[in-house]
């Protein structure tokens, strides 16, 4: 089978055999959740219950009037204990609704809703009221992203999953196939657009034999079976390979008619316009040399981290980093006690092992950094520039249509953080421009 590609990117080793032939199971609830009202790009919530209220799985906890957010649920029944600012992924402190679980919790209750005569209008309201956002890791609410200034010509669900140990999406493309494709349709007809293309690398092929035995006769919608390489699920990256099609630098994927969501958004839209269930669970993977019993789960928005971990075998003696999200994007925890958020696509475990632990030293000017950056971009200027606090150099450079992605500083002999250089510049550019 031929995969397609783009150019530059880096060939990474996968270390997908941990989990992926691992079925999803299910964690337990812990005793109290703790879910962040804002856990999306956009405005926060506020709090629509208050300390003593009873919540049950599913009810808002969290709304906003701004167009650009998305609204919170509680994920279990229970009772709310405090609202007050917990420890988030990022290091900073978000205002949170904590809620005491119930012992004893019920099964929620779904209507079920014939999808197939919903207009594009009701769809997207269902998205919404689900509080549906991005659940690749970008957490961009989607009724936002279905409302582009332009008309549609391809909608592209992604299923690449190029991080290595990430394999959430490769289950639930597996295991959630109907699912899977029918939110790819409803999404589809939120904007009119008249194609659909799976994008799936080529190291999935028992994904790409289930989306294809369900999509054989849609002359509409298609596979796209990608090279094996990394970022392949970056959206721009995707679109090129897929569709060979480019975006330009400072604009998005909707500028050239084409909309990109990843496959668990896919399904949590099939859900809300079927069930209208809210999105308070989600689907994520435990991996790492250090995972004592690695695996794909499905957990409660708001379960600490160190639940999961516990769930899952516990710690090994030898911890070397605790990562949220895959190892080239993801965030390296400090504590354990921040709760799993909408866009938490893995829980790593790495062993000192794995983990190097040296300072980084001056640029070696070995340009390999430029030759895989797959945004064409001189990663050794930005970071020499944001380094020496040099910002409008190193925007100038080209620090804003950054994606930190992680790559210069994988390929980098000198282990600079490029990437930490790039978010320092963009929040500086933000500060600037906030006053
Ligand atoms: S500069 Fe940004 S986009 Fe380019 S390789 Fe580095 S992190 Fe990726
Ligand atoms: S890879 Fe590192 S050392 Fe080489 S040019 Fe880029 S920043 Fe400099």
């Amino acid at each position: 089978m031929t995969s397609k590609t783009f150019s530059q990117g880096v060939y990474l080793p996968h270390y997908k055999k941990f989990s992926e032939d691992k079925s999803i199971t299910v964690i337990s609830l812990p005793e109290e959740v703790v879910i962040p009202l804002h856990q999306h790009t956009g405005a926060p919530c506020h709090a629509v219950v208050k300390v003593g209220d009873t919540v049950k799985t599913g009810q808002k906890i969290g709304e906003s009037a701004a167009f650009v957010s998305a609204f919170i649920h509680a994920s279990a029944n229970g009772t709310v204990k405090a609202i007050e600012p917990r420890p988030y992924f990022n290091g900073l402190l978000v205002e949170s609704v904590v809620i005491s679980v119930n012992p004893e919790q019920e099964e929620p209750r779904w209507n079920e809703k014939d999808v197939t005569e919903l207009s594009r209008d009701e769809i997207k309201a269902a998205i919404k009221e689900a509080g549906i956002v991005g659940m690749g890791g970008a957490a961009f609410p989607t009724h936002v992203k279905l409302s582009p200034p332009k008309p549609i010509d391809a909608i592209i669900i992604n299923g690449c999953e190029c991080e290595p140990f990430l394999t959430c999406d490769h289950r639930m493309m597996v295991e959630m196939t109907d699912s899977l494709v029918e939110g790819a349709k409803l999404i589809a007809r939120a904007v009119e657009a008249p194609h659909i293309i799976f994008g799936v690398e080529a190291n999935k092929p028992d994904a790409i034999q289930a989306i294809g035995a369900k999509i054989a006769g849609d002359s509409n919608i298609e596979i796209a079976v990608l090279d094996v390489k990394y970022p392949q699920g970056s959206e721009k990256q995707l679109i090129k390979a897929a569709m060979n099609l480019e975006v330009p630098p400072g604009k998005l994927p909707f500028d050239v008619g084409v909309i990109v969501n990843n496959v668990a958004t896919a399904i949590a839209v099939y859900e809300a316009c079927r069930y209208q269930k809210p999105l308070y669970e989600r689907v994520l993977t435990f991996s790492g040399d250090g995972a004592a019993k690695p695996g794909n789960v499905k957990v409660r928005i708001g379960t600490p981290i160190s639940h999961v971990i516990d769930q899952c075998g516990g710690l090994p003696s030898q911890v070397g980093k605790v990562v949220l999200g895959g190892p080239m994007t993801g965030w390296a925890q400090s504590r354990l006690d921040v709760p799993v958020v909408k866009g938490t696509s893995g829980i790593l475990i790495f062993t000192s092992s794995m983990v190097d632990d040296y300072g980084h030293m001056d640029c070696v000017r070995c340009g390999k950094c430029v030759e895989h950056c797959p945004m064409y971009l001189y990663p050794n200027y930005i970071g020499v520039y944001a380094e020496t606090r040099r910002y409008p150099m190193a925007v100038e450079w080209g620090a804003m249509d950054c994606f930190e992605c992680g790559i210069c500083v994988y390929v980098c002999p000198s282990n600079r953080p490029i990437v930490q250089f790039v978010r320092d510049t963009k929040k500086h550019v933000a500060a600037r421009s906030s006053k």
